[in-house]
């Protein structure tokens, strides 16, 4: 049995009937870019996401790009940004000419630690980007405090994150400026290409949004500022639409596989399952474990061997990043991301996961890791 790390073909099956009808009146209409389908799609996740006003654009990389844009960060400010996170969080600071200072996460979620405002804030530090990784929300309430004493701005980049819950709080409502949305088709609400939505709650800044996103032109060929084109097509919002209808489904799918692996795989020597704090809701868009004893990689090997997709999300903090070299980060600067680069695996946790495919999972894993223990 082959079980892939994501079976994109296997929802395509399911739900190929109605994503095909849903498209099929956008093709006909040939209004292929910012057509009504997009209107209809901001205002349904802007409801589902529990904010005032959604801006769809051309991917998740862009939104935090015209996040930026629209919060006024450029030349000379500085964002912070964890280091453990996938590239885009920390490339659109530098796309809109500001600098990245790289932050530690907490080694247990993964995810932004509050203290690190604290180290890193600075006159110039303009902005704060948590990231929900791999589906669970950061700390937002404690990020959100510290934020608010240093007078910053905050994105978060909800890119894998959509549906999450925090203290019983909507993505939308947690209380960020802006929250940013992807829908590249590895994420929970995945397109047939790229996308991507900007979330607000405040009118004037979600405006700057609408209109940064068409060149700053409002009205057209009226340029107030200079914006970019990152424009949603039509075409892929009619499709997030029809797959919203089955998003929660999917999210409770990802949940029953992730409960299954944290009962099976609890007491596997040497392999940690993931902590989720009681009051986080995960969506688990990636199901990521640890392996101790520098045994990582052999493990990753072994399952493939094995016909079973893992993955390394991510295997260089990005502070390390070559294209970062000139900020002059070392190894050893952020211990916590370090670490969790070189334990981390993510494994199968998609919602037509069959139970079989599951429990071949896990009995490979409990098979490659008691050479763990022997050696550690
Ligand atoms: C996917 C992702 C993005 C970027 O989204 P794209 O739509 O691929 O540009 C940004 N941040 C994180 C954490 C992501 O996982």
């Amino acid at each position: 049995m082959t079980v892939p790390l994501l079976d994109l073909k296997a929802q395509w099956a399911a739900i190929r009937e109605e994503v095909m009808a849903a498209i099929e009146p956008t093709l006909q209409s040939a209004q292929y870019v910012m057509g009504p389908p997009v209107k209809q799609l901001e205002e349904e996740l802007a409801g589902y996401c529990g904010a005032q006003h959604a801006i769809g654009c051309a991917s998740g990389s862009d939104a935090l790009v015209l996040a930026l844009m629209a919060l006024g960060v450029g030349p000379g400010d500085e964002v912070i940004v964890p280091a453990f996170t996938f590239f885009a969080t920390a490339g659109a600071v530098s796309r809109v000419g500001a600098t990245p200072a790289f932050a530690d996460n907490d080694p247990q979620t993964f995810n932004l630690l509050p203290s690190e405002i604290e180290r890193l804030a600075s006159p110039r530090t303009k902005a704060v980007i948590p990231v929900d990784l791999f589906g669970q929300a950061a700390d937002m309430d404690a990020i959100l405090e510290a934020a608010v004493r240093h007078g910053l701005a905050v994105i978060e980049d909800a890119a894998q994150s959509i549906g999450a819950r925090y203290k019983g709080r909507r993505i939308g409502e947690i209380g960020a400026d802006v929250i940013i949305l992807s829908f590249f088709p590895s994420k929970n609400l995945g397109c047939l290409g790229d996308g991507g939505m900007c979330l607000a709650n405040d009118g004037d800044l979600a405006e700057r949004m609408r209109v940064l996103r068409v060149h700053g032109a409002k009205p057209k060929y009226h340029h107030r500022v200079i914006g970019m084109n990152s424009r949603l097509d039509s075409l892929q919002a009619a499709a997030l639409s029809a797959k919203l209808k089955h998003l929660d489904d999917w999210h409770e799918g990802r949940r029953r596989n992730a409960a299954y692996y944290d009962q099976t795989l609890a007491g596997v020597p040497g392999v940690k399952t993931p902590a989720i704090p009681p009051d986080c809701w995960s969506v688990y868009n990636q199901y990521t474990i640890r392996i101790a004893g520098g045994r990582r990689d052999a493990v990753m090997q072994g399952l493939r061997e094995r016909g079973i997709g893992c993955e390394v999300y991510y295997p260089i903090p990005l502070h390390l990043q070559e294209c970062y070299a000139h900020l002059g980060g070392k190894p050893g600067d952020l211990p916590n991301a370090e670490q969790n680069a070189g334990e981390v695996l993510s494994i199968p946790v998609y919602a037509e996961l069959t139970e079989d495919q599951g429990a071949e999972v896990v009995a490979a894993i409990r098979e490659l890791c008691p050479t763990i223990q022997a050696r550690s």
